[in-house]
Protein backbone atom coordinates (compact mmCIF):
# COMPACT_ATOMS: atom_id res chain seq x y z
CA UNK A 1 0.00 0.00 0.00
CA UNK A 2 1.51 3.51 -0.88
CA UNK A 3 1.57 5.86 1.97
CA UNK A 4 -0.58 9.14 -0.30
CA UNK A 5 -1.98 8.89 -3.97
CA UNK A 6 -2.07 12.21 -5.48
CA UNK A 7 -4.45 13.00 -8.08
CA UNK A 8 -3.05 14.60 -10.62
CA UNK A 9 0.57 16.08 -11.95
CA UNK A 10 -0.33 20.03 -11.98
CA UNK A 11 1.84 22.70 -9.99
CA UNK A 12 -0.44 21.46 -6.84
CA UNK A 13 0.12 17.66 -7.08
CA UNK A 14 3.78 17.32 -7.91
CA UNK A 15 4.74 19.62 -5.07
CA UNK A 16 2.43 17.45 -2.66
CA UNK A 17 4.54 15.01 -4.20
CA UNK A 18 7.71 16.63 -4.31
CA UNK A 19 7.40 17.18 -0.22
CA UNK A 20 5.85 13.84 0.64
CA UNK A 21 8.67 12.40 -1.21
CA UNK A 22 11.76 13.84 0.31
CA UNK A 23 9.91 13.29 4.01
CA UNK A 24 10.37 9.47 2.88
CA UNK A 25 7.11 8.62 1.88
CA UNK A 26 6.34 6.29 -0.70
CA UNK A 27 4.13 9.05 -2.88
CA UNK A 28 2.45 8.06 -6.27
CA UNK A 29 1.36 10.97 -8.89
CA UNK A 30 -1.24 9.86 -10.97
CA UNK A 31 -1.37 12.21 -14.43
CA UNK A 32 -3.77 11.54 -17.07
CA UNK A 33 -2.70 14.20 -19.12
CA UNK A 34 0.54 16.67 -19.09
CA UNK A 35 2.57 17.01 -15.91
CA UNK A 36 2.52 20.56 -15.03
CA UNK A 37 -1.25 20.81 -16.08
CA UNK A 38 -3.20 24.34 -16.99
CA UNK A 39 0.36 25.99 -16.73
CA UNK A 40 1.70 24.16 -20.36
CA UNK A 41 -0.57 26.45 -22.25
CA UNK A 42 0.78 29.66 -20.91
CA UNK A 43 3.96 30.56 -23.31
CA UNK A 44 5.44 32.89 -20.69
CA UNK A 45 4.66 33.17 -17.06
CA UNK A 46 5.97 36.58 -15.34
CA UNK A 47 4.80 36.14 -11.56
CA UNK A 48 6.27 33.39 -10.51
CA UNK A 49 8.61 34.32 -7.86
CA UNK A 50 12.15 33.63 -8.27
CA UNK A 51 11.94 33.11 -12.21
CA UNK A 52 11.50 36.39 -13.64
CA UNK A 53 10.08 35.07 -17.56
CA UNK A 54 9.62 31.20 -17.81
CA UNK A 55 7.77 29.45 -20.26
CA UNK A 56 4.66 27.46 -18.90
CA UNK A 57 5.95 23.92 -20.24
CA UNK A 58 9.72 24.29 -19.18
CA UNK A 59 8.05 24.91 -15.18
CA UNK A 60 6.12 22.12 -15.80
CA UNK A 61 8.76 19.85 -17.14
CA UNK A 62 11.15 21.18 -14.31
CA UNK A 63 8.69 20.38 -11.73
CA UNK A 64 7.83 17.50 -12.53
CA UNK A 65 11.61 16.01 -12.89
CA UNK A 66 12.20 17.75 -9.41
CA UNK A 67 9.71 16.06 -8.08
CA UNK A 68 11.09 12.72 -9.48
CA UNK A 69 14.26 13.23 -8.78
CA UNK A 70 13.17 13.62 -4.97
CA UNK A 71 11.34 10.16 -5.11
CA UNK A 72 7.84 10.67 -6.41
CA UNK A 73 6.21 8.43 -8.55
CA UNK A 74 4.76 9.66 -11.38
CA UNK A 75 2.56 7.62 -13.73
CA UNK A 76 0.38 8.64 -16.78
CA UNK A 77 -2.74 7.32 -15.49
CA UNK A 78 -6.36 8.29 -15.42
CA UNK A 79 -8.41 8.25 -12.34
CA UNK A 80 -11.99 7.10 -12.39
CA UNK A 81 -13.20 6.35 -8.95
CA UNK A 82 -12.13 6.23 -5.52
CA UNK A 83 -13.59 3.60 -2.55
CA UNK A 84 -12.82 4.26 0.80
CA UNK A 85 -11.33 0.73 2.11
CA UNK A 86 -11.15 0.06 6.23
CA UNK A 87 -7.79 1.14 6.12
CA UNK A 88 -7.08 3.39 3.53
CA UNK A 89 -8.48 4.17 -0.12
CA UNK A 90 -8.81 2.19 -3.22
CA UNK A 91 -7.88 4.52 -6.20
CA UNK A 92 -8.96 2.97 -9.67
CA UNK A 93 -7.44 4.21 -13.08
CA UNK A 94 -7.68 3.36 -16.48
CA UNK A 95 -5.31 1.11 -16.33
CA UNK A 96 -6.21 -1.14 -13.68
CA UNK A 97 -6.09 -0.06 -9.22
CA UNK A 98 -3.81 1.23 -6.42
CA UNK A 99 -4.37 1.40 -2.84
CA UNK A 100 -3.00 4.27 -0.46
CA UNK A 101 -3.40 5.42 3.81
CA UNK A 102 -3.61 8.70 2.32
CA UNK A 103 -4.93 11.23 -0.77
CA UNK A 104 -4.28 13.81 -2.03
CA UNK A 105 -6.87 15.57 -4.95
CA UNK A 106 -5.23 17.93 -7.03
CA UNK A 107 -7.46 17.90 -10.13
CA UNK A 108 -7.64 21.86 -10.96
CA UNK A 109 -9.64 22.98 -13.57
CA UNK A 110 -10.19 22.33 -17.54
CA UNK A 111 -11.30 24.92 -20.05
CA UNK A 112 -15.48 25.97 -20.04
CA UNK A 113 -16.83 25.95 -23.52
CA UNK A 114 -18.98 28.30 -25.24
CA UNK A 115 -22.29 25.99 -25.66
CA UNK A 116 -22.68 26.38 -29.25
CA UNK A 117 -24.14 24.56 -31.70
CA UNK A 118 -21.53 22.29 -34.33
CA UNK A 119 -18.88 23.41 -31.26
CA UNK A 120 -17.88 20.39 -29.96
CA UNK A 121 -17.89 18.87 -33.12
CA UNK A 122 -15.44 21.52 -34.49
CA UNK A 123 -12.93 21.07 -32.27
CA UNK A 124 -9.49 20.88 -33.80
CA UNK A 125 -10.91 22.00 -37.25
CA UNK A 126 -11.14 25.77 -36.05
CA UNK A 127 -12.01 25.87 -32.79
CA UNK A 128 -9.22 25.49 -30.08
CA UNK A 129 -8.91 26.39 -26.67
CA UNK A 130 -5.29 26.34 -25.88
CA UNK A 131 -3.73 29.43 -28.09
CA UNK A 132 0.25 27.94 -26.91
CA UNK A 133 -0.57 24.48 -28.95
CA UNK A 134 -2.49 24.98 -31.68
CA UNK A 135 -1.35 29.15 -32.16
CA UNK A 136 1.34 28.09 -34.29
CA UNK A 137 -0.65 26.32 -37.15
CA UNK A 138 -3.12 29.53 -37.37
CA UNK A 139 0.24 31.62 -38.92
CA UNK A 140 -0.29 34.22 -41.22
CA UNK A 141 -4.24 33.81 -41.07
CA UNK A 142 -6.68 35.99 -39.35
CA UNK A 143 -8.21 34.61 -36.06
CA UNK A 144 -10.55 35.35 -33.04
CA UNK A 145 -10.39 35.08 -29.29
CA UNK A 146 -13.48 35.27 -27.28
CA UNK A 147 -13.08 36.20 -23.38
CA UNK A 148 -11.89 39.08 -21.23
CA UNK A 149 -9.41 37.58 -18.58
CA UNK A 150 -5.89 36.79 -18.17
CA UNK A 151 -5.76 34.05 -20.59
CA UNK A 152 -8.11 35.54 -23.06
CA UNK A 153 -5.19 38.69 -23.44
CA UNK A 154 -2.36 36.44 -23.08
CA UNK A 155 -3.89 34.30 -26.08
CA UNK A 156 -3.96 37.47 -28.11
CA UNK A 157 -1.19 38.86 -27.46
CA UNK A 158 1.01 35.47 -28.54
CA UNK A 159 -1.66 35.46 -31.91
CA UNK A 160 -0.71 38.78 -32.65
CA UNK A 161 2.90 37.49 -32.97
CA UNK A 162 1.78 35.23 -35.64
CA UNK A 163 -1.18 36.35 -37.05
CA UNK A 164 -1.86 39.49 -39.32
CA UNK A 165 -5.63 40.47 -37.55
CA UNK A 166 -6.29 39.45 -34.74
CA UNK A 167 -10.05 39.89 -32.69
CA UNK A 168 -10.67 39.91 -29.13
CA UNK A 169 -14.33 39.68 -28.54
CA UNK A 170 -15.90 40.58 -25.17
CA UNK A 171 -19.01 40.58 -23.68
CA UNK A 172 -18.63 43.27 -21.22
CA UNK A 173 -17.46 46.99 -21.77
CA UNK A 174 -14.19 46.96 -19.84
CA UNK A 175 -11.82 43.70 -19.47
CA UNK A 176 -11.72 41.42 -16.31
CA UNK A 177 -7.46 40.65 -17.11
CA UNK A 178 -4.88 42.36 -15.32
CA UNK A 179 -4.06 45.96 -16.29
CA UNK A 180 -0.71 45.40 -17.59
CA UNK A 181 -1.66 43.15 -20.25
CA UNK A 182 -5.03 45.46 -20.98
CA UNK A 183 -2.63 48.29 -21.57
CA UNK A 184 -0.12 45.43 -24.06
CA UNK A 185 -3.34 44.63 -25.56
CA UNK A 186 -4.77 47.80 -26.08
CA UNK A 187 -1.16 48.99 -28.04
CA UNK A 188 -0.60 46.47 -30.35
CA UNK A 189 -1.34 47.48 -33.42
CA UNK A 190 -2.91 43.76 -34.83
CA UNK A 191 -5.22 43.28 -32.06
CA UNK A 192 -8.69 44.96 -32.61
CA UNK A 193 -10.80 44.45 -29.74
CA UNK A 194 -14.61 43.90 -29.72
CA UNK A 195 -16.46 44.67 -26.50
CA UNK A 196 -19.66 44.28 -25.64
CA UNK A 197 -19.90 41.76 -27.97
CA UNK A 198 -20.62 37.80 -27.93
CA UNK A 199 -20.28 35.47 -30.41
CA UNK A 200 -23.60 33.83 -31.52
CA UNK A 201 -23.27 31.53 -34.01
CA UNK A 202 -20.27 29.61 -35.92
CA UNK A 203 -20.02 29.34 -39.85
CA UNK A 204 -18.80 26.36 -40.92
CA UNK A 205 -18.12 24.47 -44.37
CA UNK A 206 -17.30 20.71 -44.45
CA UNK A 207 -16.74 20.09 -41.08
CA UNK A 208 -13.92 23.58 -40.72
CA UNK A 209 -14.79 26.85 -39.01
CA UNK A 210 -14.84 29.14 -41.80
CA UNK A 211 -16.03 31.99 -39.53
CA UNK A 212 -18.26 33.26 -36.59
CA UNK A 213 -21.31 35.65 -36.17
CA UNK A 214 -20.78 38.37 -33.55
CA UNK A 215 -23.88 40.32 -31.91
CA UNK A 216 -23.17 43.71 -30.42
CA UNK A 217 -24.76 43.28 -26.93
CA UNK A 218 -25.63 47.02 -27.45
CA UNK A 219 -26.72 47.88 -30.79
CA UNK A 220 -28.24 44.46 -31.23
CA UNK A 221 -26.60 44.05 -34.43
CA UNK A 222 -25.76 41.11 -35.69
CA UNK A 223 -22.34 40.87 -37.85
CA UNK A 224 -20.04 37.91 -39.41
CA UNK A 225 -16.91 37.56 -39.33
CA UNK A 226 -14.31 35.83 -41.21
CA UNK A 227 -12.00 33.29 -39.25
CA UNK A 228 -9.87 30.28 -39.58
CA UNK A 229 -9.29 29.74 -35.71
CA UNK A 230 -11.94 30.88 -32.85
CA UNK A 231 -9.53 30.57 -29.05
CA UNK A 232 -12.31 29.84 -26.68
CA UNK A 233 -10.78 31.39 -23.29
CA UNK A 234 -14.37 31.88 -21.38
CA UNK A 235 -13.08 30.09 -17.64
CA UNK A 236 -12.67 26.87 -16.53
CA UNK A 237 -14.72 24.57 -14.47
CA UNK A 238 -13.74 22.04 -11.88
CA UNK A 239 -13.74 18.35 -12.60
CA UNK A 240 -14.83 16.75 -9.80
CA UNK A 241 -17.63 14.53 -10.02
CA UNK A 242 -16.14 11.82 -9.59
CA UNK A 243 -15.13 12.43 -6.18
CA UNK A 244 -18.79 13.61 -5.11
CA UNK A 245 -19.46 10.51 -2.97
CA UNK A 246 -15.85 10.58 -1.00
CA UNK A 247 -15.85 14.49 -0.39
CA UNK A 248 -18.02 17.25 -0.16
CA UNK A 249 -18.20 19.49 -2.88
CA UNK A 250 -19.88 23.36 -3.65
CA UNK A 251 -22.33 24.10 -5.87
CA UNK A 252 -19.73 25.08 -8.87
CA UNK A 253 -18.37 21.66 -8.14
CA UNK A 254 -15.38 22.81 -6.01
CA UNK A 255 -14.34 20.68 -3.58
CA UNK A 256 -14.95 22.29 -0.06
CA UNK A 257 -12.21 22.63 2.14
CA UNK A 258 -10.62 24.45 5.19
CA UNK A 259 -7.15 25.36 4.61
CA UNK A 260 -6.49 21.96 2.62
CA UNK A 261 -8.96 19.58 4.61
CA UNK A 262 -11.74 18.52 3.42
CA UNK A 263 -14.90 17.06 4.45
CA UNK A 264 -13.37 13.15 4.99
CA UNK A 265 -10.42 12.69 7.29
CA UNK A 266 -7.54 11.22 4.99
CA UNK A 267 -8.73 12.99 2.07
CA UNK A 268 -6.83 16.31 1.42
CA UNK A 269 -7.82 18.67 -1.86
CA UNK A 270 -4.70 21.12 -3.27
CA UNK A 271 -4.60 23.76 -5.95
CA UNK A 272 -7.50 25.31 -8.20
CA UNK A 273 -10.00 22.59 -7.62
CA UNK A 274 -10.29 23.49 -4.31
CA UNK A 275 -12.63 26.27 -3.17
CA UNK A 276 -10.55 29.05 -1.94
CA UNK A 277 -10.41 32.76 -3.22
CA UNK A 278 -7.25 33.25 -6.07
CA UNK A 279 -6.13 29.97 -8.23
CA UNK A 280 -2.96 30.86 -9.82
CA UNK A 281 0.79 28.79 -9.62
CA UNK A 282 1.83 30.45 -6.42
CA UNK A 283 -1.31 29.55 -4.49
CA UNK A 284 -1.18 25.99 -6.01
CA UNK A 285 2.22 25.27 -4.50
CA UNK A 286 1.26 26.35 -1.30
CA UNK A 287 -1.54 24.56 -1.31
CA UNK A 288 0.53 21.46 -2.66
CA UNK A 289 2.81 22.12 0.50
CA UNK A 290 -0.03 22.44 3.05
CA UNK A 291 -1.61 19.05 2.03
CA UNK A 292 1.11 17.51 1.86
CA UNK A 293 2.74 18.54 5.55
CA UNK A 294 -1.07 18.21 6.84
CA UNK A 295 -0.88 14.59 5.67
CA UNK A 296 2.36 14.26 7.03
CA UNK A 297 0.94 15.14 10.95
CA UNK A 298 -2.08 14.14 11.08
CA UNK A 299 -2.05 10.83 9.47
C1 LIG B 1 -3.36 29.75 -20.39
C2 LIG B 1 -3.09 29.84 -18.92
C3 LIG B 1 -2.15 30.73 -18.45
C4 LIG B 1 -1.88 30.85 -17.08
N1 LIG B 1 -0.93 31.74 -16.68
C5 LIG B 1 -0.63 31.84 -15.36
C6 LIG B 1 0.39 32.74 -14.91
O1 LIG B 1 1.03 33.44 -15.72
N2 LIG B 1 0.64 32.80 -13.57
C7 LIG B 1 -0.04 32.04 -12.66
O2 LIG B 1 0.24 32.13 -11.47
N3 LIG B 1 -1.00 31.18 -13.07
C8 LIG B 1 -1.33 31.07 -14.38
N4 LIG B 1 -2.30 30.20 -14.78
C9 LIG B 1 -3.04 29.43 -13.76
C10 LIG B 1 -2.21 28.24 -13.26
O3 LIG B 1 -1.75 27.50 -14.38
C11 LIG B 1 -3.07 27.39 -12.35
O4 LIG B 1 -3.51 28.16 -11.25
C12 LIG B 1 -2.28 26.18 -11.84
O5 LIG B 1 -1.81 25.39 -12.91
C13 LIG B 1 -3.16 25.32 -10.93
O6 LIG B 1 -2.46 24.18 -10.59
P1 LIG B 1 -3.21 22.84 -10.12
O7 LIG B 1 -2.13 21.84 -9.90
O8 LIG B 1 -4.15 23.15 -9.04
O9 LIG B 1 -4.15 22.42 -11.35
P2 LIG B 1 -3.83 22.09 -12.87
O10 LIG B 1 -2.69 22.87 -13.37
O11 LIG B 1 -5.15 22.22 -13.56
O12 LIG B 1 -3.39 20.57 -12.84
C14 LIG B 1 -4.31 19.54 -12.57
C15 LIG B 1 -3.83 18.26 -13.23
O13 LIG B 1 -4.68 17.20 -12.83
C16 LIG B 1 -4.85 16.32 -13.92
N5 LIG B 1 -6.09 15.56 -13.70
C17 LIG B 1 -7.35 16.03 -13.61
N6 LIG B 1 -8.24 15.04 -13.41
C18 LIG B 1 -7.50 13.90 -13.35
C19 LIG B 1 -7.83 12.52 -13.19
N7 LIG B 1 -9.10 12.11 -13.02
N8 LIG B 1 -6.84 11.61 -13.20
C20 LIG B 1 -5.54 11.99 -13.36
N9 LIG B 1 -5.17 13.28 -13.55
C21 LIG B 1 -6.14 14.22 -13.54
C22 LIG B 1 -4.93 17.25 -15.12
O14 LIG B 1 -4.61 16.57 -16.32
C23 LIG B 1 -3.89 18.31 -14.75
O15 LIG B 1 -2.62 18.02 -15.28
C24 LIG B 1 -2.59 30.05 -16.15
C25 LIG B 1 -3.55 29.14 -16.61
C26 LIG B 1 -3.80 29.03 -17.98
C27 LIG B 1 -4.84 28.04 -18.48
Amino acid sequence: MTDVIVVGGGPAGLTAGLYLARAGRSVLVLEESTPGGQINFSPLVENYPGLPRVAGSELGDTLAQQAQDLGAQLEYESVTGVTPLEDGFQVDTDCGSHTCKGLILATGVRHRPLGLPGEEDLVGQGISYCAVCDGPFCKGKPVAVVGGGDTALQDALFLAQLCPQVTLIHRRDQFRGAQRLVDQVLACPNIQCLMDSTVEALDQADGQLTGIQVKNKVTGEITPLAVDNLFVAVGQQPQNQLFADLVELDEAGYIRSSDCRTSRPGVYAAGDCRTKSVRQLTTAVSDGTIAALLFLEET
